[in-house]
């Protein structure tokens, strides 16, 4: 476990229960070590914990956790904009482009045409988020390749994910987790673990011009 004192988070490690069983079949099943609890759940419980702030998921050669608040106790005191307290539902874009690891990269074009979005999210067969894509990625020309496209799927060109964010996060929380990551959009997650919507700093920055307006005297 590990603490972040500016956002009064913790973060709470993950890792994989393989389960073989006698048809020879594995079943892959993420386990996160709860400190609150001093005991092992399945991640997919914590989408519906009230200290829930976001999931990191594992990555080859890095383990994943659970980002959750250190307390039980509302968001840190020093928030002056009480509008920064907004969950991330209220800001977040619900219109979210998906796609599955295997969808070829000029479809996946396609889709961003045809929706307006800058990017997608790259989701399981369940509809959990393991990846996302933006348009940049989709154009960049592998060395050797002549076009952008080229027999690729959004596996290829995707950015795995490093941790998405609860619908019930405080909208200060997550702007810090993008600010300290460097990242310009996030996929936002409901309380089954699936994509619900994404929520990108040109959102935010809309969101807060209308707050402005509305509040102007
Ligand atoms: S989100 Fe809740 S259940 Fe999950 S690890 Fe954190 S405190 Fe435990």
């Amino acid at each position: 476990m590990s603490s972040n004192d500016t956002l009064d988070t913790m973060e709470c490690g993950i890792g994989v229960r393989e389960i073989l069983s006698g048809d020879g079949g594995v079943k892959r099943r993420l386990v996160v070590h709860c400190e609150p609890q001093r005991e092992a759940i399945y991640v997919a419980t914590c989408t519906v914990c009230a200290r829930c702030v976001g999931i990191r998921p594992p990555t080859e050669g890095l383990p994943g956790a659970v980002i959750c608040r250190s307390s039980d106790a509302d968001g840190p005191a020093s928030v002056e904009d009480q509008g920064m307290r907004t969950p991330v539902r209220a800001v977040m874009e619900r219109d979210v482009a998906c796609v599955t690891a295997d969808v070829p990269v000029d479809a996946l074009v396609a889709l961003l045409v045809q929706r307006g979005a800058s990017a997608a999210a790259v989701v399981d067969e369940d509809g959990h988020p393991i990846g996302i894509v933006s348009w940049s990625d989709c154009l960049r020309i592998p060395a050797g390749s002549a076009e952008a496209g080229a027999g690729r799927t959004a596996a290829d060109v995707m950015n795995p994910l490093v941790f998405s964010v609860m619908e019930t996060t405080e909208l200060s929380r997550a702007i810090g987790m993008m600010s300290d990551g460097g990242f310009h959009q996030v996929p936002v997650v409901m309380g089954d673990g699936t994509v619900g919507g994404m929520l990108s700093t040109r959102g935010v920055v809309r969101w807060m011009a209308r707050l402005q307006q509305a509040t102007a005297p």
